[in-house]
């Protein structure tokens, strides 16, 4: 049987596919988007956040640690580049200040977990999303959760950004009844700036996806001063159309800064400037050239 590393699992879910959800949050992405929400996520293995908020002070941990951790009037400032035991700074911690990300589970185990919604399920039209980070990199893993889920009669979903080779990525998504899948930029220098990597692997699983006939939710996150060239986003709703009836749904998902504490907790630099939201202006234009593209829309709110 499978194992997989997850983060969470969030039950209730209803933005992630239709009706009611859970979603499963996987560990490890690769990419790297400026302006990621799970940072924890995006990260490989198993890791600490430090949640300044529950610290008191008491210093028990700098003592542990024997260097890497300072004590500051804020809390504790932690060197992560150093080689620190974050279990025994857990441990030793009063007030639980360190918490430890990821969970492993083999398939068998989360299917289990995963059934026990399947009432919600069947009356609102749900079922399961895989999402993360990136849920297509532990594909194993997923594959086997969904066959197993398929077999009990459950709505499966792969969150993605596609970036996994196209043999790997089409089996997968063989076992999923819908992709929701992100398209961040079409210019390949604005993707690179945004993500760190290329994106013409992204857009040929997009190609794929709507050649197999895959449903597909098509989410376009908008982030200012990043992906919000207006050719740019023009281009992306014609790659949108180009691919055809495959794509069920258009969500345009308006930047929001929930993320930005969890990189204070991780201790690593956040790069999109405070204050940065999207304007009435931009939102217009995408509504505007959507029109004209002839690409049904939904800009969240
Ligand atoms: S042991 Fe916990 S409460 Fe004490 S200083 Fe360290 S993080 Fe804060
Ligand atoms: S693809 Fe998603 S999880 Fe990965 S870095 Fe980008 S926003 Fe974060």
């Amino acid at each position: 049987m499978e194992t997989g590393l997850i983060s969470t699992l969030q039950r209730y879910s209803t933005k992630d596919g239709p009706g009611i959800r859970t979603t499963v949050f996987l560990v490890g992405c690769n990419l790297r988007c400026a302006w990621c929400a799970n940072p924890e996520l995006m990260l490989p293995g198993e890791k600490y956040l430090y949640y300044q908020q529950r610290c008191i002070k008491c210093g028990a941990c700098v003592k542990a640690a024997g260097g890497g951790v300072t004590l500051t009037q804020e809390g504790c400032v932690i060197d992560r580049s150093a080689p620190l035991d974050f279990a025994k700074l857990a441990h030793i911690c009063p007030q639980s200040a360190y918490e430890k990300k990821g969970i492993r589970m083999t398939s068998g185990e989360l299917t289990e977990k995963l059934l026990r919604d399947r009432e919600f399920y069947a009356v609102s039209g749900g079922g399961v999303t895989f999402s993360g980070g990136e849920a297509a990199l532990q594909a194993p893993f997923v594959r086997e959760t969904a066959m197993a889920l398929k077999e009990e009669g459950i709505h499966t979903a792969l969150d993605t950004a596609g970036l996994i080779p196209s043999d790997r990525f089409m089996d997968l998504a063989g076992e999923t009844d819908l992709v929701l899948y992100d398209i961040k930029a079409i210019d390949p220098g604005i993707h690179q700036r945004c993500t760190g990597t290329d994106n013409a692997l992204i857009l040929e699983n997009a190609r794929l996806l709507a050649k197999a006939d895959k449903p597909m939710w098509v989410r376009l996150v908008l982030v200012p001063g990043w992906n919000d060239d207006r050719e740019d986003i023009r281009a992306r709703l014609r790659f949108v159309k180009s691919l055809g009836s495959a794509v069920r749904r258009v969500d345009v998902l308006k930047y929001h800064s929930l993320g930005a504490g969890k990189y204070r907790q991780m201790g690593i630099p956040y790069a999109i400037r405070p204050g940065t939201a999207c304007s009435g202006e931009l939102i217009r234009f995408v509504e505007e050239t959507a029109r004209e593209e002839g690409v049904d829309i939904k800009v969240e709110n």
